[in-house]
């Protein structure tokens, strides 16, 4: 087989690391790593031509006719087309027991009602054919003011699962202050397994941002019930939302999460995210957010406290590189955002709706051309991203604000790849070609 580099190789020649961005294999090479890579089809020793074998593996060579922006589009329309699992995000209420500032949603206060539920187990059910896995997130408001609703859905969903034979998989982002004994018995009834709590800081931060409407404050309460979930084994992820104005109480918040949960934190997910510039954010200062360039040197400053206070550093981003199909569920077509009146949308920032749980999916010309956008983006037809050395980890950033916002937002590894795989090499002491 005649041979060459790939084009999304990138190679730290100081420190002889070498990064494939579409396979993401990370190997720290020698010199004939380097001799193969600039004449692949030379006649070779039997050693030399089992590092090119394994250099073949792990893609940081491909066959001289493979066009590899093809591959990757394939790839893409295939994971945009896939109906092995049927992603639904339920939001069984719209109202919150927080007031964040910063928070995007336009609450109509809303629960939903039975005659809702019912067409959206219809719906779910017309849609499960031939489904592999059936895959629930429960959001809202906050979902676990509809907690007796989540309950008698999930019954219907587990039914439902079965009878099509799929897996059934579930998921809560919630904001942790109503997790008691008898909620997080509730969720694991549920086969609620995962759970994501934010936390914005030490405790007078987070306090400041994240309250009950009256300015009550929320952060003990959610640290009690955080540990409570993890005793209990459940996969949690403490989100840790960054602007501006948070950004020096994040070594607190760590150290106080560090000496609370003890050896439990090495269960904790922790992961860092950027506050987007969102129009409708009413209550907030935009200019607070970080760009990802700030973003990006946050989470090296942050991850590496994490390191001394051993904390596991989660293989996600924004710690990692991981090959990506599309950027994210919404422009896939199996996957619904299901809102609490029964519209259906398809992105957490976005609610134009694509249809209903009554009358389906793009059931007229509005919805019709309301989904089209999320189904026709294709990062791969954009020149600066078609040339971009992380293309498949980054896919093309948030396609909503490709979409609505006519902006690229390039993910942290177009500014920060080379500092990054440094770091993760130091982490995980390295695997030499
Ligand atoms: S959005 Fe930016 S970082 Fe992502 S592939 Fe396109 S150019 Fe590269
Ligand atoms: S399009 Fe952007 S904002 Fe919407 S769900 Fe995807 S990543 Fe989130």
């Amino acid at each position: 087989m005649h041979l060459k580099p790939s084009r999304f190789n990138v190679l730290l020649d100081d420190d002889r690391l070498a990064f494939n961005s579409l396979t993401c294999a990370l190997v720290q090479f020698n010199h004939s790593f380097q001799k193969i890579l600039l004449n692949p089809n030379d006649s070779l020793s039997v050693h030399d031509n089992l590092l090119r074998d394994q250099m073949l593996s792990c893609g940081f060579l491909v066959p001289s006719d493979l066009n590899e922006l093809s591959a990757l589009r394939s790839r893409y329309l295939q994971s945009q087309s896939n109906h092995d699992t049927l992603a639904v995000t339920i939001m069984p209420t719209d109202y919150c027991n927080f007031n964040c500032f910063y928070c995007f949603q336009d609450k109509k206060s809303i629960h939903m009602s039975s005659d809702t539920a019912n067409a959206l187990v219809n719906f779910i059910d017309s849609n499960l054919s031939g489904v592999k896995t059936l895959k629930v997130t429960w959001f809202g408001g906050e979902p676990l003011l509809a907690l007796n609703l989540i309950q008698s859905l999930s019954d219907s969903l587990f039914q439902l699962a079965k009878r099509h034979s799929c897996d059934y998989d579930a998921f809560i982002i919630t904001n942790g202050y109503l997790l008691t004994d008898s909620s997080i018995q509730i969720l694991r009834q549920c086969q609620i397994q995962a759970v994501q709590i934010s936390l914005d800081g030490d405790e007078r931060t987070h306090d400041s941002r994240r309250f009950l409407p009256h300015g009550g404050h929320s952060f003990n309460v959610i640290l009690r019930n955080l540990k409570a979930l993890l005793e209990k084994d459940f996969n949690v992820s403490c989100r840790i939302n960054l602007d501006r104005s948070n950004l020096h109480s994040i070594p607190n918040l760590l150290d106080t999460l560090s000496r609370f949960l003890g050896s439990l934190k090495r269960k904790l997910t922790l992961s860092f995210d950027l506050i987007l510039p969102i129009a409708h954010l009413n209550k907030w200062d935009s200019n607070l957010c970080l760009t990802m360039e700030e973003f990006s040197y946050c989470v090296f400053k942050f991850s590496t406290y994490m390191i001394e206070l051993e904390f596991n550093i989660p293989d996600l981003y924004p710690f990692y590189p991981t090959p990506k199909n599309t950027f994210c569920a919404a422009v896939r077509q199996n996957s619904f955002l299901i809102c609490p009146d029964g519209s259906i949308g398809k992105c957490f920032d976005c609610y134009q709706s694509i249809g209903d749980v009554f009358r389906g999916i793009a059931h007229d010309s509005t919805t019709k051309a309301n989904l089209s956008p999320w189904l026709d983006f294709n990062p791969l037809d954009d020149p600066e991203c078609k040339n971009c050395s992380v293309l498949p980890i980054c896919l093309g950033g948030c396609p909503f604000f490709r979409i609505f916002r006519h902006k690229k937002l390039c993910l942290k590894w177009k500014f920060d790849l080379i500092h990054s795989l440094r770091q993760i090499f130091h982490w995980k002491g390295g695997a030499s070609s």
